[in-house]
């Protein structure tokens, strides 16, 4: 197939902490935003599985939605700053590491068990993914990536709209833009079309004039 631009839009992968039994609540019992999740998850047990020092940040985001708040930090550093901070707001923290999820029988997600075998109740986990680009089968175009800080990611680089150091290429959403939501996928779409418009009617033009017109 032949194209007179591409916009590359192949989204990102959230990449989990290597836990048994999370990847299967994804979406659902298992949630990484609190702007996108929050109004069904408000008011329940919820726990933040740490992933790093973002992680922080986060569990006060889902304690506005929540009194009864747990934090593991999964073997990140709290100080005790952070530890005062969060006793100020009734957070609680849970040193012992996290071993597996714990479902009911009919799948419900219901606790996380620890690594000493307890078990804390929870009805939710939210988790700060690591975000990777979906790059498969776009090699070919020699897109620049680039690592995010503290491995939160990897993205295709890009400019003003999407716009690559590829011409003809861009690239939208969460493929270069890894916190982006819903709306900002359709920016480079619209500067895409902008672009083809003009050329439409320099092409017009061109033929009216009895040039030949570029595409
Ligand atoms: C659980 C969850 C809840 C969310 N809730 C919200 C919300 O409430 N509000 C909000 O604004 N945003 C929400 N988001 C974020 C939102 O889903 C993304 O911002 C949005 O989907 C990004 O759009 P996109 O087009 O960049 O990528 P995607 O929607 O991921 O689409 C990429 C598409 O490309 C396809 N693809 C990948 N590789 C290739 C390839 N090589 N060839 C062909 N096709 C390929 C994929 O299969 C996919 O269909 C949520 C995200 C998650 C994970």
């Amino acid at each position: 197939m032949t194209a007179r631009r591409v916009l590359v839009a192949t989204g990102l992968k959230d990449v989990l902490p290597d836990v048994p039994g999370l990847a299967e609540h994804w979406g659902h019992s298992v949630v990484h935003c609190p702007y996108c999740h929050g109004w069904e998850v408000r008011d329940q047990p919820i726990g933040v599985l740490a992933t790093g020092p973002a992680s922080i940040g986060h569990a006060l985001l889902f304690r506005q939605l929540t009194e009864d708040l747990t934090f593991f930090p999964q073997g990140i550093h709290l100080r005790e700053a952070t530890r005062a901070r969060f006793a100020a707001r009734n957070i609680r923290v849970v040193d012992t590491p996290v071993q597996e999820v714990v479902d009911n029988e009919d799948g419900t997600l219901v606790g996380v068990r620890l690594t000493d075998g307890q078990v804390v109740a929870r009805r939710v986990l939210a988790v700060a993914t690591r975000m990777k680009a979906r790059t498969e089968g776009l090699d070919g175009l020699q897109l620049p990536v680039e690592d995010l800080p503290d491995n939160m990611g990897r993205r295709f680089a890009s400019g003003m709209a999407g716009t690559t150091k590829v011409p003809g290429v861009w690239v939208a959403g969460n493929a270069t833009d890894l916190a982006a939501q819903v709306g900002a996928s359709a920016t480079a779409g619209a500067h895409v079309n902008s672009l083809l418009a003009t050329a439409d009617t320099d092409a017009a033009l061109a033929a009216a004039q009895g040039e030949t017109p570029a595409l």
